[in-house]
C-alpha cells in the first residue's frame, strides 16, 4: 500500500538515543477507511521492577519519594541484564554502553510540571498520571460510552 495517508517525513525520523520507542501499527484498511496508530513505550516504572532484581551492581533503584525507577550510571557496567528482563524493552544504552532510562522528568514532576514529552506532544497523546488518576479517566470514558450507547 502506498500514500496518500499521513506518514512521517524522512527527516523527522528520531536520531540518537530514544527514551521513548514509538511503534507504528498499520496502515490497514478498517471499516472502509485507512487506519494507523502509534504506541509510545518508555520505562513503565514497574512497581515490582524486574530490572532492579536483575542488576548485578544495584545500579537501578527506586526514588523513595516517588517510586520512580532511576539509574546510577556510575555503577552500571553495561551488562544489559536489565534489557533482557524488561517486558517493555525500555532500557536504552548510550555510546558509553551504560543504561539510559526515562526518569519521567523527575525534576519537573517534583516542581509540579508536566513531563517534557507531555508538554511537547501536539496531539495530547501522552499523559502522565497517577494510577488513581488513570482509573478515574477510564471510569469517565466508560460512563461516556455507556451514555452514548
Ligand atoms: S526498565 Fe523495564 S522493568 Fe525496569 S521499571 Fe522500566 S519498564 Fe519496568
Ligand atoms: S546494564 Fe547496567 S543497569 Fe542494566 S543490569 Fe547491567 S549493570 Fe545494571
Ligand atoms: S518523561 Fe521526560 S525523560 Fe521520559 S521520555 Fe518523556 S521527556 Fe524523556
Amino acid at each position: 500500500m502506498s500514500p496518500p495517508y499521513p506518514v512521517n517525513p524522512p527527516l523527522a525520523e528520531p536520531k540518537g538515543i530514544n527514551l521513548i520507542n514509538v511503534i507504528h501499527l498499520g496502515p490497514e484498511i478498517r471499516e472502509g477507511g485507512v487506519s494507523q496508530s502509534f504506541v509510545c513505550i518508555s520505562c513503565m516504572h514497574c512497581v515490582d521492577a524486574p530490572c532492579i532484581r536483575s542488576c548485578p551492581t544495584s545500579a537501578i533503584y527506586k526514588d523513595s519519594e516517588t517510586n520512580i525507577t532511576l539509574v546510577n550510571r556510575e555503577r552500571c557496567i553495561g551488562c544489559r541484564s536489565c534489557l533482557w528482563v524488561c517486558p517493555f524493552g525500555a532500557p536504552s544504552f548510550g555510546v558509553e554502553g551504560k543504561l539510559l532510562l526515562c526518569d519521567i522528568c523527575i525534576d519537573r514532576i517534583k516542581e509540579g510540571k508536566k513531563t517534557a514529552c507531555e508538554a511537547a506532544c501536539v496531539a495530547r497523546a501522552i499523559i502522565t498520571a497517577t494510577p488513581e488518576e488513570i482509573a478515574e479517566m477510564k471510569a469517565r470514558k466508560a460512563s461516556k460510552r455507556i451514555a452514548q450507547a
